[in-house]
């Protein structure tokens, strides 16, 4: 099965003033259409590491989608074009396209008359400036474009702004063009009321021994007090195999569902 990474950017989310809701959102997308995130890197606004996750998650011929997320706005702490550019040794190129396109929203939008000029400034400017090997992928709800790179080997790279309702929108799009064919894996699950979860390592350690392409986990929901196991796997009846033997086997309690 194909493997995504996801790459976070942004001081904010390592200091904590931003729940990266994006990843999240995005691994439960990936996971559903059978492109499920092997790994996330979290980076500041630093373009060494910005760089350097690319290149390392761009080395793993395992990793056929890699989605980079956040930093393509206007201001200078904004890096991640430039860090693209340096981590696939593309140059940036002026794209009069998007120049032009920026100009279009600077109306629609209301700048023009907000800001009192049509002129693009140096942060739109900017934002334009893209490695010369970038496909855009329109951004129906904001300024910057979302971009793809054909990585080889039919492996691709993703740009996608950080605000949540601009990446979703960018996605959409993504997810029609560049992740089709894919099947996502199917899921169970077994809720277990005030049940200790050591009581289930042994048939779990046994099952995971008996069905290794069947994904299973213990998830204690400290609030509602219940405890989820949740197996998942490309093959359905393996998937409810490992479900019922659970039940069978685990005889001191009875799930509520
Ligand atoms: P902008 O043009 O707004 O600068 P951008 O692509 O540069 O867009 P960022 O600067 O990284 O995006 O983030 C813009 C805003 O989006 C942040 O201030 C934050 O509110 C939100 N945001 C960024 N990253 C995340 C994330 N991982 N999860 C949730 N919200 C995020
Ligand atoms: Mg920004």
């Amino acid at each position: 099965m194909p493997q995504s990474s996801i790459i976070v950017v942004g001081n904010e989310i390592l200091r904590g003033f931003t729940v990266d809701t994006n990843s999240n959102w995005l691994a439960g997308r990936l996971f559903h259409v059978g492109y499920p995130v092997r790994l996330m890197t979290t980076v500041g606004d630093i373009d060494a590491d910005i760089v350097a996750a690319i290149r390392d998650d761009a080395a793993r011929p395992d990793i056929a989608r890699i989605f980079v997320c956040g930093g393509l706005g206007p201001t200078p702490d904004d890096r991640t074009y430039v860090a693209l550019g340096r981590a696939l040794n593309q140059p940036l190129v002026y794209r009069r396209d998007v120049g032009a396109a920026m100009q279009d929203l600077m109306f629609v939008l209301n700048m023009a008359a907000r800001r009192g000029t049509a002129e693009l400034n140096a942060g739109n400017r900017k934002m334009a400036m893209l490695p010369a090997g970038a496909q855009l992928i329109r951004n129906g709800a904001g300024m910057a474009p979302g971009l793809a790179f054909d990585l080889d080997q039919g492996r691709y790279l993703f740009a996608l702004p950080g605000v949540p309702h601009e990446l979703r929108s960018i996605y959409e799009d993504i997810e029609i063009r560049f992740l089709s064919g894919g099947h996502g894996d199917v899921v169970r699950e077994l809720h277990y009321r005030l049940a200790p979860e050591s009581m289930f390592h042994d048939v779990m350690q046994a099952l995971e021994q008996e069905y290794p392409d069947v994904s299973l986990g213990s998830y204690p929901q400290t609030e509602t007090r219940e405890l989820i196991l949740r197996a998942s796997g490309p093959d359905v009846d393996r998937v409810d195999a490992v479900i019922t033997a659970i039940r069978n086997r685990i005889s001191q309690f009875t799930p509520l569902r």
